[in-house]
Formats: structure tokens, C-alpha cells, sequence
């Protein structure tokens, strides 16, 4: 059992919180919305007053945060946690941020001493919920080894990418793709339904078919054809369209740095980024049907 202070329990670091309560681990949170931090209490969990008051005692540090900023101030600097940390701490970001920002505050554990994983997720809120995410991490073997354990209490899948900042680089080129296969899941099924077909039979056919993939076989984009679904609840909670934004857009600047090309991603990012720009961004990346649905 570890003392486990969690920063971020958003609609993901929520239930990943309440996991590894489940799993017997004592479990302090802290997070800016009050809703959240009542969620964690309500599990069995202790909610703090700030991140300072989280970590008093810990011996494992985790965050989920929105973006590399908020990560980058809540570790760096002289009021940032690595100043506060003892040595020896285990510190593990799941947030999906840049690899470069994921390396700055890798290199400033190392300095005080701390150990640093990156271990952005993939499996959604279901995933996260269900305790099956994929772990995606970016450290050295010791400190993998170190936060299998506790990963395991969160997911089921635990990916060794590389030194620090790879699993973030993982992380991006999976969420590239998610991104082409939403959008084009989004379009096939508008032009089906223009046509004349029932949604619901569509997807299925293409579940059997060529097309398969993951939005089809467990986030159906579509209202009503999938009831644990995003869709089927006005698109709220899930993944928000700002955060698909976000991700397509670090694609982006590594595309950039390594003189990549990326046209199905930069496609997918320019989708995304006008659907934000008509007020969506706070929806569920599915809702990006509603483009299709609007323009058909
Ligand atoms: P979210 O917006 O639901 O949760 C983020 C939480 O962080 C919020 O509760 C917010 O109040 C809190 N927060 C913001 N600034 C804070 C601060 N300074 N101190 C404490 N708490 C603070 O986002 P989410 O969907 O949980 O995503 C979190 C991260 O996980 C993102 O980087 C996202 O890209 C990634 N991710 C999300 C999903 C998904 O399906 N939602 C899947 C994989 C990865």
C-alpha cells in the first residue's frame, strides 16, 4: 500500500484516483473544482486544500492534468513540488503534453534527486473507469519496474516506450490516428445516412467489414447507436474536442521538428480546430459528427 498524493481528477485522474483507492492504496487529491475533489472523498479517498497539501507524506506523486503548462507549473520553479518533494519520490505524469515539456521536468527531478516517468494514457473515460487503460511510458527500466505496480492498478496494458519524453511521442502518434479514424468514421456514416441508411446498421456492417476500428467498435460517434457512448449523451464528459486540438497541434510541432509529413493529421487538426472555434470545445471529440450531420 503506497501514500499516493494524485493532482488533477478530471474526467479521467478521477476514476484512475478511485482505482487505486480501490486497490487499498491511501489516496490524497487535489484538483480546482470542488465537484471533483467531493467525487474522491466520496470513494474513500482525502481531498486537499492545495497540491502542497497533497503531497505532505507521499511517496508517489501522480498527475492528470489538461496540458503541458499547468504540468510544467506545478512541478518547476521554487513554488513548484520538485522543490518540495524528498528524494527518492516517484513521480508520474500522465498528462498528454509535449515530449520536450515532459524532458524539462524529467531533467529537474533528476537534478533534485527525484525519480520521473511520463505515462500518457490511451482508452478513454470507459478505459479509465474500468481500470483497463494503456500505459504509455516514457523512463528508465528502474523506475518503470518502480510504478508497474501501481499502473496496474489503473490499467492493463503497461508499454515500456523508451527514456524519458518517449512515451509522449507514442502518445501524439496514436492520438494522430485516433484523430483520422474519428473524422472519417464521422463522414462515412453522414454519407450513409444522406443516402438513405440506418446509422446503426451501417456501423455494423462496417464493424464486420474493411473499415473497423476502434470509434466504431466502442465510441460511436453517432446519436443513439451506442448507449455508453459519448453521442448518446449530447457528447458530454469523454474526451473534449480542446484536448484532441491540443494533441493534433504537439503532432504538429513534431512533425515540424522532424521535418515529418503529416496530411491525414494536419486534416484531422484543422477539423478540430474549426469545430472548437463554432463553440465545441468543450464537447466530446465525437461531436465532430455534427459537422457532417450539419452539412449533409
Ligand atoms: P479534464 O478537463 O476532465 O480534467 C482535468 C482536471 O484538471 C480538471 O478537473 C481541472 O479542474 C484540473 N486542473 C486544472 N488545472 C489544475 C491545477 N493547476 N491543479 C489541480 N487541478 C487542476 O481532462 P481529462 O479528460 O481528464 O484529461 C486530462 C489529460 O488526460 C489531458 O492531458 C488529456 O489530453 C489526457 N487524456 C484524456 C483522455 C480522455 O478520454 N478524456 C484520454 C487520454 C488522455
Amino acid at each position: 500500500m503506497s501514500q499516493i498524493a494524485f493532482i488533477g481528477l478530471g474526467n479521467m485522474g478521477g476514476p484512475m484516483a478511485q482505482n487505486l483507492v480501490k486497490a487499498g492504496h491511501q489516496v490524497r487529491g487535489f484538483d480546482l473544482s470542488a465537484a471533483a475533489l467531493e467525487a474522491l472523498q466520496a470513494s474513500g479517498g482525502q481531498a486537499a486544500a492545495s497540491a502542497t497539501e497533497a503531497v505532505q507524506g507521499a511517496e508517489v506523486v501522480i498527475s492528470m492534468l489538461p496540458n503541458g503548462q499547468l504540468v510544467e507549473q506545478l512541478y518547476l520553479g521554487e513554488q513548484g513540488l520538485l522543490a518540495q518533494l524528498p528524494a527518492g519520490c516517484l513521480v508520474i505524469d500522465s498528462s498528454t503534453i509535449a515530449a520536450e515539456s515532459a524532458q524539462r521536468v524529467g531533467q529537474a527531478a533528476e537534478a533534485a534527486g527525484i525519480r520521473f516517468i511520463d505515462a500518457p494514457v490511451s482508452g478513454g473515460v470507459g478505459g479509465a473507469q474500468a481500470g483497463t487503460l494503456s500505459f504509455i511510458v516514457g523512463g528508465s527500466e528502474a523506475d518503470f519496474a518502480a510504478a508497474q505496480p501501481l499502473l496496474a492498478a489503473m490499467g492493463k496494458n503497461l508499454f515500456h516506450a523508451g527514456g524519458v519524453g518517449a512515451g509522449q511521442i507514442a502518445k501524439i502518434c496514436n492520438n494522430l490516428l485516433l484523430a483520422v479514424l474519428m473524422t472519417g468514421t464521422t463522414e462515412a456514416l453522414a454519407l450513409g445516412v444522406k443516402n438513405g441508411l440506418d446509422p446503426a446498421v451501417l456501423s455494423q456492417i462496417m464493424q464486420q467489414s474493411s473499415g473497423s476500428n476502434w470509434v466504431l467498435n466502442v465510441y460511436n460517434p453517432w446519436p443513439g447507436v451506442m448507449e455508453q457512448a459519448p453521442a448518446s449523451r449530447d457528447y458530454q464528459g469523454g474526451f473534449q474536442v480542446d484536448l484532441m486540438a491540443k494533441d493534433l497541434g504537439l503532432a504538429w510541432e513534431t512533425a515540424l521538428k522532424s521535418q515529418s509529413a503529416i496530411p491525414m493529421g494536419s486534416m484531422a487538426r484543422n477539423l478540430f480546430a474549426l469545430h472548437a472555434q463554432q463553440g465545441k470545445g468543450g464537447l466530446d471529440f465525437s461531436s465532430v459528427q455534427q459537422f457532417f450531420i450539419a452539412a449533409s
